[in-house]
């Protein structure tokens, strides 16, 4: 029988029983409720993983057993973990992350290692990403090229309040410029006009992608999700204004669903974007589209 939630003492062996036991009840595998349990115990105690582990024979304070079996009922309700840790790792970097933000994803790292590997034999390289989010691509370029000087925008102002978090967290305040707007529309303020380098990862689900997408990703901001009637508007925005701001050896980077590698180099190669190379993710899926 599961413990009742609101019973006292607890030491952070039975929290986690307890907790890992009603994870499962909602559906989560065992293995990834006993993960997600344990972060969640760290983050309520405000201890390190390790730490937990080693004490997990203490009891837990009202407070810490409190938050922690609130952070369980709300994952039980498919609240996203990492809007629950606030915080999550991205090319081995701290990101803050809340509801105003897309969680940044494993796949995108592919996009920013080719970033890096194209942007670092330039002298003072110029990059621009649009649609920021909460800055991973803008930031991790920014960190690992300490010569790059970046511009990020994006339409949503709370987002942007989340990526300049990072980029003071990160030390790369300095060389990262945020504009409010849509894609370039914000650039008309940006003294910068030229880029080597401009990067994306779009929103890029279509309408029936929307609908059918797993509870807690339903969580994430639509905005940062929906690509229009067929999931390609904004490739289709970035690649006409593309030419204007790139400089003349720049590159391209766009971070696509697995699907969508035919279309989008339709429409980049519509505006002068040739040749173009598809980047592949871990598991051999078609994830950026790169000229
Ligand atoms: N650029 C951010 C990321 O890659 C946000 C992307 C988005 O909101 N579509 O995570």
């Amino acid at each position: 029988m599961s413990r009742n939630i609101h019973d006292r003492p607890h030491t952070g062996e039975q929290a986690l029983r307890w907790a890992v036991c009603f994870l499962e009840q909602k559906g989560f595998e065992i293995e990834q409720a006993k993960h997600e349990a344990r972060l969640l115990l760290a983050k309520a105690w405000q201890k390190e993983i390790i730490q937990v582990l080693l004490d997990l024979k203490s009891e837990l304070n009202r407070e810490t057993w409190e938050k922690f079996a609130h952070f369980i009922k709300e994952r039980g309700s498919f609240a996203p973990l990492h809007y629950l840790l606030e915080e999550k790792e991205f090319m081995s970097l701290p990101f803050k992350v809340s509801p105003s933000v897309l969680i940044p994803r494993w796949d995108t790292e592919i996009l920013v290692e080719e970033a890096i590997k194209l942007m670092q034999e330039r002298e003072n390289p110029k990059i621009l990403d649009l649609g920021t989010g909460s800055g991973v691509i803008a930031l991790s370029i920014a960190y690992y090229l300490p010569q790059a000087e970046v511009v990020a925008t994006d339409i949503s102002a709370e987002a942007l309040k989340v990526a300049q978090e990072n980029a003071k967290n990160l030390g790369v305040s300095e060389r990262v410029s945020f504009l409010q707007g849509s894609l370039y529309t914000p650039l008309a303020k940006a003294q910068v006009s030229k880029f080597d380098l401009i990067a994306s990862n779009p929103p890029y689900l279509s309408p029936e992608e929307m609908a059918a997408l797993p509870p807690d990703v339903k969580k994430e901001p639509a905005i940062a999700l929906a690509g229009g009637k067929d999931g390609l508007q904004f490739y289709r925005e970035i690649a006409l204004q593309a030419k204007k701001y790139l400089a003349p050896d720049g590159h391209v980077l766009v971070e696509i669903g697995y699907q969508q590698a035919m279309a989008v180099i339709g429409i980049l190669q519509k505006w002068g974007l040739i040749p173009l190379r598809i980047l592949r993710d871990l598991e051999g899926r078609d994830r950026v589209v790169a000229y």
